[in-house]
């Protein structure tokens, strides 16, 4: 069977490959660009992040370089020589996408820019997502062999509704954000998830598509590219600072092997349908960081500091 994975260099998107090929799928990778920068040492990433969240006793501090190779370690996945391509793929080109797709049964298309702090939300954000999505699907709409179309939606596509939030509400996913709140709120990276989903699911109920969501919440786990995501850094921040990202926050954490397996059973499960919230477990800040405070004791905040230093230069 061959699918498609948009972003394949991504953090999720990564463990997403990975376990296809461990279950016998062709995979048509799609990546920005396929330029082979500078070689990173033969560093283990799968290990270099919290590898089992939260439960190792040390964490190598290692950052990688500002381009380092992004499809390396894909390539060094098992069964990748047999059964993995790499195809180069623009969300903004359009167009971009239509060898990537040919010939599949699903596409995950995971692929939009994951930034909290824009001077262009249009441009960096809004038409990526959302043209791109549009881009994707498209393409993926003249295939005859697909069956499925997976799309990483987001939390931040379900939790930011126009109605006031009560104490004890459960969010699930009869919630949407309201673009027009997320706009008034300069939430650019949600309003960029909501469109991109309202404008998946119409077009996939004017065309016949078939279309699964998936909304996952704060993705954490180990890494496999050798740079990290927004998220993973946002957690390494916390590391090396000592300081709550965002002080008082509640987090919805959700393992990133999950969100991976998650898309999987959206494709090969016929009864899967509409959106799904994923959120292994909630919990404050301030939790979080007693938790690291607890694994990683021996690091002093100057310590942490230097450490940063040597690994970054
Ligand atoms: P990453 O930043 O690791 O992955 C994003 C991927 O999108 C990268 O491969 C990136 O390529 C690609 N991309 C961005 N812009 C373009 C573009 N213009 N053309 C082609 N590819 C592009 O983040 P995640 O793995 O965390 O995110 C993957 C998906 O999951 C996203 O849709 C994100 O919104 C969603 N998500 C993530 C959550 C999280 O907590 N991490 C939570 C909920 C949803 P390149 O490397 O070249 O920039």
């Amino acid at each position: 069977k061959v699918v498609c994975v948009t972003g394949a260099s991504g953090y999720i998107a990564s463990w997403l490959v990975k376990f296809l090929l461990q279950r016998g799928y062709t995979v048509h990778a799609t990546v920005r660009s396929l330029r082979q920068p500078l070689l990173l040492s033969n560093f283990d990433f799968s290990s270099a992040f919290i590898s089992e969240t939260f439960s190792t006793s040390t964490v190598p501090l290692i950052y990688a370089a500002d381009d380092p190779k992004k499809t390396e370690h894909l390539l060094a996945l098992d069964g990748a020589k047999e059964k993995l391509s790499l195809f180069e793929a623009n969300l903004t080109e359009e167009g971009s996408f239509e060898s990537a797709v040919n010939g599949c049964e699903c596409v995950f298309h995971t692929a939009s820019p994951v930034l909290l702090s824009v001077s262009e939300p249009q441009t960096q954000l809004l038409d990526p997502a959302v043209k791109g999505t549009l881009n994707v699907l498209k393409s993926a709409a003249k295939v005859p062999s697909l069956k499925r179309v997976v799309l990483t939606s987001s939390m931040a596509a379900v939790m930011f509704p126009a109605k006031p939030q009560e104490l004890g509400d459960v969010i699930d996913e009869t919630w949407f954000s309201d673009p027009e709140t997320c706009e008034q709120k300069k939430l650019w990276y949600a309003l960029s998830k909501t469109l991109a989903e309202n404008a998946a699911v119409k077009f996939s109920k004017e065309n016949g598509l078939e279309l699964v969501v998936i909304n996952p919440g704060y993705v954490i786990g180990p890494i496999l590219q050798p740079t990290l995501n927004l998220t993973s850094e946002g957690i390494m921040g916390m590391i090396e600072t000592g300081k709550e990202v965002f002080p008082d926050g509640i987090y919805r954490l959700v393992d990133v092997r999950d969100v991976a397996n998650a898309h999987i059973l959206a494709f090969e499960n016929p009864e899967a349908n509409g959106r799904y919230c994923l959120v292994g477990f909630v919990i404050r800040s301030s939790e979080i960081m007693k938790i690291l405070n607890t694994y990683y004791p021996a690091l002093s905040h100057s310590e942490r500091c230097v450490s940063i230093f040597i690994f970054k230069v």
